[in-house]
């Protein structure tokens, strides 16, 4: 996720239009401002990018999920439904709406399990926020299904998607809002921003006015002048964040482009690798009658619903069982192939060691907490198992085909 790889003179041209005025706040001040509105201009590149109606930039992408929550009146006593892989900001932004965060089961998209989400639903769920997982897409068409037919709000939290889409269409936009994030390893950056999409003209007030003290940006020149329909906070974005995201969003197309043919290029040697470890291990069964292990492929991938519309940040693929898969993590590491992430352990990105969600050790006490009856599910068995099977490498956008070449050399080795 690799936005911060291809810093460069485009970047620092946007900052400087803003350092030159000195204006830095995104409302107002239009007579010194040299006409130089980086946070709208981003959103109406971020509109065109995503065939969305409307976009509000802001200040991160845990903000954006907060403020698509608050916008879809999803808020105390709600249950959400989410994946337990995920960053934590998911459910960091569930709890802090006042909301139950119930986790349900991922499959072998890596993201929510559609035919699961029944076992979770009760007469409190409200909403359901799949997460667009590495790059890449959840079912989301069905997803949504089960959203229509249940009456549930759908918040898409497509922060490590940004550019990918399912048959055409961008991630974000299946659901009442989407949400991104733009943060420093994200796959463009703003430094630190957010951004949520809509169709809903009435959601996209909500959103613009919560993020900014409930502002209806309707007072012209005076800020002051504005009311304020309902209560906000300040989730704002500076003007030197949204110009280093213009910068950056212009480069997208590029930067996705490069990622697919890196992907690719190591994907293919992956499939031939796991071909000829297939052959092998034909072989040995055939001499020593050793079962191959567990009847499943040496290596398999992500089970990518539209490849073209991968944003291939990460190539994911399964080893057979947890143990080979710590041998392939550990021999990866020896090879000298870096990236590669074993989510399992993670500390960051999967259920298992949110010690403190388990915990609930928190600052403040939540409104969560007043709810005696509540306990947290993390009993996933079928996340789990794919979890202790997955391993993740980061595609980056630097490498040269030596590089390239090199890596698969290095992989290959890891292997065998
Ligand atoms: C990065 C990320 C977020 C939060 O974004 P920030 O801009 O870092 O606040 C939320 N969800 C997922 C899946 C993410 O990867």
């Amino acid at each position: 996720m690799p936005g911060f790889e291809i810093f460069g003179s485009q970047e620092r041209k946007e900052v400087m239009d803003v350092l030159e005025t000195g204006v830095l706040f995104r409302y107002g001040f239009d007579n010194i401002r040299n006409g130089h509105w980086k946070a709208n201009t981003f959103e109406k590149k971020l509109c065109e990018y995503t065939g969305s109606s409307y976009s509000h930039l802001c200040s991160s992408g845990t903000a954006a999920l907060s403020i698509a929550l608050a916008s879809c009146g999803v808020g105390a006593g709600d249950e959400v439904i989410l994946p337990p892989f995920t960053f934590v900001a998911t459910f960091e932004a569930v709890l802090n709406a006042g909301a139950i965060p119930v986790f349900s089961e991922i499959d072998e998209t890596l993201c929510l399990d559609p035919l699961k989400l029944q076992d979770v639903l009760t007469t409190k769920t409200k909403a359901v926020i799949p997460v667009h997982m590495c790059g890449a897409m959840a079912q989301i068409d069905r997803i949504k299904e089960f959203c229509d037919t249940h009456n549930l709000i759908l918040i898409e939290d497509a922060c490590q998607s940004m550019g990918a889409t399912f048959k055409g269409q961008s991630l974000g936009t299946f659901g009442d809002m989407g949400c991104f994030s733009f943060d420093a390893v994200k796959t463009i950056t703003c430094g630190e921003g957010g951004g949520v999409i809509t169709n809903s003209a009435n959601l996209y007030e909500k959103a613009h006015q919560y993020s900014d003290h409930g502002h209806d940006h309707l007072g012209g020149f005076d800020r002051g002048a504005d009311d304020h329909p309902i209560i906000g906070a300040n989730y704002r974005i500076s003007e030197l964040n949204a110009a280093v995201g213009v910068a950056q969003l212009n480069k997208l197309n590029d930067i996705l482009t490069i990622q697919r043919r890196n992907k690719k290029a190591i994907k293919d040697a992956m499939v031939e690798l796991n071909q000829s470890l297939s052959n092998k291990n034909i072989i040995a069964n055939s001499i020593d009658n050793k079962a191959n292990i567990e009847g499943c492929d040496p290596i398999s991938f992500r089970n990518i619903l539209d490849d073209e519309g991968d944003s291939a940040t990460f190539l994911s693929f399964f080893l057979p069982n947890e143990n080979r898969a710590r041998e392939i993590k550990k021999a990866l590491a020896d090879n000298g192939v870096d990236g590669c992430f074993y989510w399992y352990d993670n500390n960051w990105h999967y259920i298992r060691r949110w010690h403190h969600l388990k915990e609930m050790k928190t600052a403040a006490k939540l409104p969560l907490e007043l709810i005696s009856s509540y306990k947290l599910n993390h009993n996933l068995p079928q996340s789990d198992s794919i979890m202790q099977r997955t391993i993740s490498m980061q595609i980056k956008l630097s490498w040269t085909e030596t590089d390239i070449e090199d890596r698969i050399r290095k992989i290959k080795n890891a292997f065998i």
